[in-house]
């Protein structure tokens, strides 16, 4: 999608630290991170949000979602712990539309989250 950041991301036209890349999925670092480890993982098509995505991307999720797990093992913070965050719309924070799962750890969280 012209004008969105992570498909530029996705298409190379911007560069970025990718960790992780398969044909559905990219991960990559966080350029202003939020803990120790701070990892996006996204899809490699463009959704704008949770709330955009069809009710047929099961498989797509739960690979995004087992995919953290594995990263979080690579990052050595899968068994002390780690958070993954979904924000969705303007009251969750969201600023960039392109659906994104946030894989956060290497410290004590806090909660609730602000
Ligand atoms: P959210 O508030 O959930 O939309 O999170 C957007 C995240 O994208 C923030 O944590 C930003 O630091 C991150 N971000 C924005 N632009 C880039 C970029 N070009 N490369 C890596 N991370 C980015
Ligand atoms: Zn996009």
């Amino acid at each position: 999608m012209e004008d969105c950041i992570f498909c530029k991301i996705i298409n190379k036209e911007i560069p970025a630290k990718i960790i992780y890349e398969d044909e559905y999925i990219v991960a990559f670092e966080d350029t202003n991170p939020q803990a120790p480890v701070h990892v996006l993982i996204i899809p490699k098509d463009h959704f704008s949000s949770l709330n955009d995505i069809p009710a047929d991307k099961q498989k797509l999720l739960g690979h995004i979602v087992l995919k953290a797990r594995k990263l979080a093992e690579k990052k050595g913070i899968k068994d002390k712990g780690y958070r993954i965050v979904l924000n969705t719309g303007k009251n969750s924070g969201q600023e960039v539309f392109h659906i994104h799962f946030h894989l956060l750890g290497g410290r004590q969280m806090t909660w609730p989250p602000g």
